[in-house]
C-alpha cells in the first residue's frame, strides 16, 4: 500500500457536488501541487488534520474547477491513510478534470472497493464490516439499511470474537496441559469442554437461524401473486408497483417469462417473480393457468392468492387452495367494491389462511397486506438493538462449517478420544470465525470480495 490512490467516489452523472478521493502516503504531496488557495498564500500540506479549505484546483496554470478540499491525516481516516477529499462541481466533466489532473500528479487510479479493502488491510475496519459499508450502499429498505448498519458498527464482529476468544481458551488450555501434565490436570476436563462446546453451538445455532430473516431483510421476500383469471392480479401487481415507482426495478432474464420487481411496502422489500407470467395476460385469450402458478410459487417464500370476491370459486380457485397447503400465504379478497358472492369467513375456514379485503381497483387494504406480512415473517417485530443479523451468505456458510466442527468435538469427547483430538477440531471452528471478521482469509478472497465492491468505495 505504498501507492496512492485517486477515484470519484460520488455517482458519475450531473449532480450539485462530486467527491474526489486521494489517499495513500503521497495524498498530501498531491494536493499540494495542484491546490491554490483564493489569495495564493496558504500551504495546504501545512494545515490542520481534518480541517476544510476554500480554494482552486489547477492544472499547471490553468484553474479547472473551484473545490473545497478536506484534509485529514493518518491514521484517523476512512482508510488510516492520509486522506484528501475534493469536493468540485458535480458535473461528470467537471469531475474527471479534476481526477485527471490528481492522477497527472502522482495518484493512480483506485480500483473498485481499493479504498475500503485499505480500511481493512490497515486494521481499521474487519472484514464483517468493510462487507456491511457495501451492503448499506446497496439497501433497499428500512431494515436492511439498519441491520447493515448495526454489522458496520461491529455486532456480527463482536459477537464471531467473543465465541473464538472462548475457543482459543480452551485451545491453548489443552495444549498446555498436554506440555505440561504434571503441572496441569486434564481430568474431568472433557466434561467441561463439553459444557463449553454445546453453549458455543447454541451461539452459533442462534445466528444461523437469523440468516433465513437476514436473507428475508436483505433480497426481499420471494412472492408469487396467483389467482385465477380476471381475478385480479394484474391489477394488484400494478398498484403495488404504482406505490413504488421511483425505487422499482426490472430485471429482465435472457427469455421475457422471467421478470421480477422489486417494491418496498412500509419498510419490507417484496421480489415479486414471474411478473411477466401475470402481465402477459393482457395481450393473450387464455389466461395464465395454474400449472404455471404452481411452478412460479415452488420456491417462493410468499404467495399472494388473488380472489374474485365477486364471483363463486371454481376448480381453478380449488386447485389453488390444495396448492397453498403447508405454505406461507395470504388471501387477498379483492373486488370488496362490488357485491360478494364468497364470504371471507368461508375463504378463512378453506385455506387456513389469513383472508385480507382488498379493492385493487380502489386502493384499498394494502396498509393491512403489509402489516399482515410483517406479522408473518418478523413476527412483528425486527429489533437491531441488541440481535445480530445475519445477513450475508458468506458468513452463513462459515458458520455452518463452525457449528460442524463444534460437533465434531462433542462427538470425541462422547466418544472418549484423547484430548488433542478436541483441540483439532476447536482449532477448525476457530479458523472458520476468522473467516467471517477476516482474520483467517485468503488474499484470494479478500480481492475477490472487494471487487464487488463500486468504484470510489
Ligand atoms: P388478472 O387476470 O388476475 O390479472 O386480472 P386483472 O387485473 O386483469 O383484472 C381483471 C378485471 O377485473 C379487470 O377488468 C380489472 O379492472 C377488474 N378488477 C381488478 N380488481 C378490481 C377491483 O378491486 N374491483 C373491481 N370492480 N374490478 C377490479
Amino acid at each position: 500500500m505504498n501507492t496512492t490512490i485517486a477515484a470519484i467516489s460520488t455517482a458519475v452523472s450531473a449532480s450539485g457536488i462530486g467527491i474526489i478521493r486521494i489517499s495513500g502516503p503521497e495524498a498530501m504531496d498531491v494536493i499540494s501541487r495542484i491546490y491554490r488557495s483564493k489569495g495564493g498564500k496558504k500551504k495546504i500540506k501545512e494545515v490542520p488534520t481534518h480541517t476544510i479549505h476554500y480554494g482552486y484546483i489547477y492544472d499547471g496554470e490553468e484553474a479547472v474547477d473551484e473545490v473545497l478540499v478536506m484534509v485529514m491525516r493518518a491514521p484517523k481516516t476512512f482508510t488510516g491513510e492520509d486522506t484528501v477529499e475534493i469536493d468540485c462541481h458535480g458535473g461528470v466533466y467537471a469531475m474527471n478534470r479534476v481526477l485527471e489532473t490528481v492522477l497527472k500528479n502522482g495518484a493512480k487510479i483506485a480500483g473498485p472497493g481499493e479504498f475500503t479493502k485499505r480500511a481493512f488491510l490497515n486494521g481499521r475496519l474487519d472484514l464483517s464490516q468493510a462487507e456491511a459499508v457495501m451492503d448499506v450502499i446497496q439497501a433497499k429498505n428500512e431494515y436492511a439499511l439498519r441491520s447493515s448498519m448495526s454489522q458496520l458498527k461491529g455486532s456480527v464482529q463482536k459477537t464471531i470474537k467473543e465465541i473464538r476468544n472462548d475457543l482459543i481458551y480452551e485451545i491453548a488450555f489443552i495444549e498446555s496441559a498436554l506440555d505440561d501434565p504434571e503441572h496441569i490436570s486434564l481430568d474431568g476436563y472433557p466434561q467441561k469442554l463439553l459444557g463449553i462446546v454445546e453453549k458455543e453451538q447454541r451461539s452459533i445455532d442462534g445466528l444461523l437461524k437469523t440468516s433465513s430473516d437476514g436473507k428475508i431483510i436483505r433480497e426481499g421476500i420471494e412472492t408469487v401473486i396467483v389467482g385465477k383469471p380476471n381475478a385480479g392480479k394484474s391489477s394488484l401487481l400494478n398498484l403495488l408497483v404504482g406505490e413504488n415507482k421511483a425505487i422499482v426495478t426490472d430485471i429482465e432474464g435472457t427469455t421475457r417469462d422471467i421478470l421480477e420487481e422489486y417494491i418496498t411496502l412500509h419498510g419490507i422489500t417484496l421480489k415479486i417473480v414471474d411478473t411477466a407470467g401475470i402481465r402477459e395476460t393482457q395481450d393473450v385469450v387464455e389466461k395464465i393457468g395454474v400449472s404455471r402458478a404452481r411452478e412460479a410459487a415452488k420456491d417462493a417464500d410468499l404467495i399472494l392468492y388473488v380472489v374474485d370476491s365477486s364471483t363463486l370459486l371454481d376448480e381453478n380457485d380449488e386447485e389453488i387452495i390444495e396448492m397453498l397447503k403447508g405454505r406461507k400465504a395470504i388471501v387477498l379478497y379483492n373486488k370488496t367494491d362490488l357485491a360478494s358472492a364468497v364470504s371471507m369467513e368461508a375463504l378463512e375456514e378453506r385455506t387456513s389462511h389469513p383472508v385480507i379485503p382488498i379493492s385493487a381497483k380502489e386502493e384499498t387494504g394494502i396498509t393491512q397486506l403489509a402489516e399482515t406480512i410483517k406479522s408473518m415473517f418478523f413476527s412483528g417485530k425486527i429489533s437491531f438493538n441488541d440481535e445480530v443479523y445475519i445477513t450475508n451468505a458468506r458468513h452463513k456458510e462459515a458458520l455452518e462449517e463452525a457449528a460442524q466442527s463444534l460437533s465434531m468435538v462433542r462427538r470425541s469427547i462422547e466418544d472418549g478420544m484423547p484430548e488433542d483430538f478436541f483441540s483439532i477440531d476447536l482449532m477448525a471452528a476457530y479458523a472458520s470465525l476468522g473467516k467471517i471478521t477476516g482474520e483467517e482469509v485468503g488474499e484470494d478472497l479478500v480481492n475477490e470480495i472487494f471487487s464487488k465492491f463500486c468504484m470510489g468505495k
